[in-house]
């Protein structure tokens, strides 16, 4: 069943609430990067070019006294927000009372309004109360009064239950999906519950145990799981190969034999590596086949597994990716996530899924996002989804 979308609704003259994802890195009250708020704003400009008064609720960080509070104000958002909007945003620096009603109340048809930080409401009076993440339900009541008609468009939040998006979502008799949102229920969404084929995973990053539920998931889901970066190096000890002082999670070798028993050939691991003295780009490098090295450990996949991944890439028609393919964070061991990256760019015929989380640095570190499909906005979230599981927020949107 399809969800309800932002642009199935009657936004004229409407109080729209809006939970949008504006968590930016913010560091002395100054923005390190606005991708998040430039995200936003199709659906904040479709609001308000349809006549809705758009009022916005997002998180910024993590509260957890008073002290936290001074420094992650939404100000400097709604600013940001402004200047990129092109027009005047009246920012609210509380998140419940007369002075954010009376402010809501004055807006005319089109105008923006930002809200004090919703995690504002995890401490109250210096004390650690939750009443957003926990969910407090006259928190969530309270909000949903605020607005006539809610849109979640804050995928990175859709997997917890807070009062800003499922406490809203469940005191309003509809909840729509923004733009971003509806992108991540299509491309993430469909690609677990109904994958073109061949499809092919490709899972990396620094352990098993935090993609353990995405392998397993994909692996019922998937052609093919090609499994690369650190986690590769438990299934090497897994296969009784020597992997030197490369990562290994000890506890997991067993699971990893599980998995393996479990995938047979759908699973393909790298061939070879490429091998440091030490975790340091400047170390001495060079790439062995198959076993590492006494005294080396592998930072970066090496090219005959990128020409082999490619080989199993090359007719897939979905290609979910999460995960760099080595510590793509220095440049010497960055090639093997860049080779696939760009290769996955030249997959005219597939769609080309990036997981969120450091899969999506690291495709935008090396350049290689703009000829993909879809990459995602969520880290948590987009884990979750590809694990198969229910995320509460999207749960929470109505159906059409
Ligand atoms: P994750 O958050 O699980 O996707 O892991 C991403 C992190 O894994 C990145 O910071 C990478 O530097 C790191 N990583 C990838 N490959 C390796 C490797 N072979 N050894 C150590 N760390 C790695």
């Amino acid at each position: 069943m399809a969800k309800l979308t932002v642009s199935d609704l009657d936004l004229k003259s409407k109080k729209v609430l809006m939970r949008v994802d504006f968590n930016v890195p913010i560091k002395d009250g100054v923005i390190g990067n606005d991708n998040r708020i430039v995200a936003a704003l199709p659906t904040i400009k479709y609001v308000i070019e349809h006549g809705g008064k758009a009022i916005l609720l997002s998180h910024l960080g993590r509260i957890k006294s008073e002290d936290d509070k001074p420094g992650l104000s939404m100000r400097p958002v709604a600013e940001r927000l402004s200047n990129l909007l092109n027009k005047p945003v009246t920012f609210v620096p509380v998140t419940e009372g007369p002075q954010l009603e009376d402010a809501i109340n004055k807006m005319n048809d089109g105008d923006v309004l930002v809200m004090e930080n919703t995690r504002y409401e995890d401490v109250k009076d210096g004390e650690q109360v939750k009443r957003e993440s926990k969910n407090d339900p006259a928190l969530g009541k309270y909000w949903a009064s605020l607005g006539d008609v809610f849109i979640n468009d804050a995928f990175g939040t859709a997997h917890r239950q807070h009062a800003s998006n499922v406490g809203i979502a469940s005191n309003m008799p509809q909840t729509a999906a923004g733009f971003l949102m509806e992108k991540e229920i299509k491309f993430i969404g469909g690609a677990v519950s109904n994958p073109a084929h061949p499809f092919v995973a490709i899972l990396g990053g620094a352990k098993v145990s935090d993609k353990i539920g995405v392998i397993d998931n994909l692996l019922d889901k998937a052609d093919k799981v090609i499994i690369g970066g650190g986690m590769t190096y438990t299934f090497y000890a897994a296969k009784g190969m020597k992997i030197g002082n490369s990562l290994v999670e000890k506890d997991k070798i067993d699971l990893a034999k599980e998995i393996m028993d479990k995938a047979g050939d759908k699973l393909v691991l790298p061939i070879d590596s490429v091998v440091a003295e030490k975790f340091d780009n400047d170390a001495d490098h060079k790439t062995v086949d198959g076993d590492i090295p006494d005294g080396y450990m592998a930072l970066d996949i090496g090219p005959k597994s990128v020409a082999a991944f490619e080989d199993v890439l090359k007719s897939a028609k979905l290609v979910v990716w999460n995960g760099p393919m080595g510590v793509f964070e220095m440049s010497n061991y960055a090639e093997g996530t860049l080779e696939i990256g760009k290769f996955l760019g030249t997959l005219s015929d597939a769609t080309t899924i990036v997981g969120g989380g450091d899969s999506t640095a690291a495709v935008q570190q090396l350049g290689v996002g703009d000829k993909l499909t879809h990459i995602s906005t969520g880290g948590g979230a987009s884990l979750e989804y590809l694990e198969g599981k229910t995320l509460p927020g999207i749960a929470a949107i109505s159906e059409k």
